[in-house]
């Protein structure tokens, strides 16, 4: 099935009534048919069947055997990295967003694991650095904020070669756009708050992996029926409301981005445009290698920090926000927001400063959004 039609049509169950959509099954519990016996769902935590056609809606866009639908993207990143043991290796990107950094520094590395960060776009320097003991390699393509690609195939093909696993944090480009699995990833994972949702209304995240009856399957679904990081029926519901439009509002994105970068390029206050769809970025054609869109993620450089800073309180259509993938568009600072946890070493190397701002490009009129920029650039210049 093609992607549009997946989303649409999912795994929805349809029953006697003929509902075209999955009902909310607000239930905690499920009653047994008999002694040993079960319909499948006995407990909440374990398995609710809205949930169940949420997973089963994702491996299918992901091109994946499993998926698990968590509370946050958090939660889907949590169980990447509880797959490590102490003494364990992985590596990471220095490009890499800030919560996924804070996870790693202050929670993960007092349990012994070895946290190691290197430009991924350097496959020599990845292949360099992999040990005996390296259990995983994570990465984010296009990165977070700076828009660094990396070669998913490259670094299977070396996580393999060492015993390691590959998982790929796809938040910025959603399946529709990229399927990291299909490239040689073991565990995809999404922040489903971004794009999967894409109304900026539900924290969710997902994981997927390629094989359902894996040992890697087998552990996460473990750590998931004991941590209990699920998202809830309700929400599972609206995340699958949510997937019907996921290509329509992904598509109509990316066209106003490229509109977008093209023309920030053009204005005196702007220094740099970072977008993976435009032609002369660094890694253009890696991108169109292993994607079939280049997503609704514009960052971009204004020439003082000063100017970044009052951007801000000059939108008038735009939210200045955290965040990215919903309807309406958001502009964020990533030095004070989403990258604040960032080690400053890491900031310099990857080129992430006071100047820079990101823009989730959302589904407003793409003139509307030019006129907005416009006027806060033009009058946060004149201040500053
Ligand atoms: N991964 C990326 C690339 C993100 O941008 C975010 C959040 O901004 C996350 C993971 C975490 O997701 P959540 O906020 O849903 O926990």
């Amino acid at each position: 099935m093609k992607d549009f039609s997946a989303e649409v049509h999912g795994c929805h169950t349809y029953d006697a009534t003929g509902a075209l959509t999955t009902p909310v099954y607000l239930s905690a519990t499920f009653r047994h048919p008999a002694f040993r016996r079960s319909t499948g769902y006995d407990y909440g935590r374990v398995a609710n069947p809205t949930r169940t056609a949420l997973e089963q809606t994702i491996a299918l866009l992901e091109g994946g055997g499993r998926a698990w639908a968590l509370s946050s993207g958090m939660a889907a990143v949590n169980l990447v990295f509880a797959l490590c043991r102490a003494g364990d290796h992985v590596l990471l990107p220095e490009d890499l967003y800030g919560g996924t950094m804070r996870l790693a520094n202050e929670i993960y590395s007092r349990y012994g694991i070895d946290f190691e960060y290197i430009d991924m776009r350097d496959i020599a320097l990845a292949r360099s650095r992999m040990r005996k003991e390296t259990k995983l390699i994570f990465i984010e393509t296009p990165s977070n904020p700076m828009m660094f690609v990396t070669d998913i195939r490259a670094l299977a093909e070396i996580a393999h070669a060492h015993g390691a696993l590959l998982a790929a944090d796809n938040t910025f480009l959603s399946p529709h756009f990229q399927k990291p699995l299909e490239l040689g990833a073991d565990i995809v994972l999404e922040s489903g708050t971004k794009y999967l949702c894409g109304h900026n209304d539900v924290i969710c995240g997902t994981l997927t992996v390629r094989d359902a009856d894996s040992d890697l399957a087998k552990e996460i679904e473990l750590l998931v029926k004991s941590e209990g990081p699920n998202l809830s029926p309700m929400d599972s519901w609206l995340m699958l409301r949510s997937l019907k439009t996921l290509g329509v509002r992904v598509e109509r994105q990316e066209e106003s981005a490229l509109t977008i970068a093209q023309w920030l390029r053009t204005l005196p206050e702007v220094t740099d445009v970072y977008y993976v769809g435009l032609s002369d970025h660094p890694q253009y054609a890696l991108h169109q290698s292993q994607s079939t869109g280049c997503g609704g993620m514009i960052s971009f450089k204004v020439k003082t920090p000063e100017t970044a800073q009052n951007v801000l309180a000059h939108l008038k259509l735009i939210a200045f926000a955290e965040s990215l993938g919903g309807v309406e568009s958001l502009l964020t600072y990533p030095i004070v927001q989403t990258h604040a946890e960032m080690p400053r070493d890491l900031i310099t190397r990857t080129g992430l400063d006071d100047r820079l701002l990101r823009l989730s490009v959302g589904l407003e009129d793409v003139e509307d959004l030019k006129e907005d920029l416009a006027q806060a650039l033009k009058k946060a210049a004149q201040k500053g």
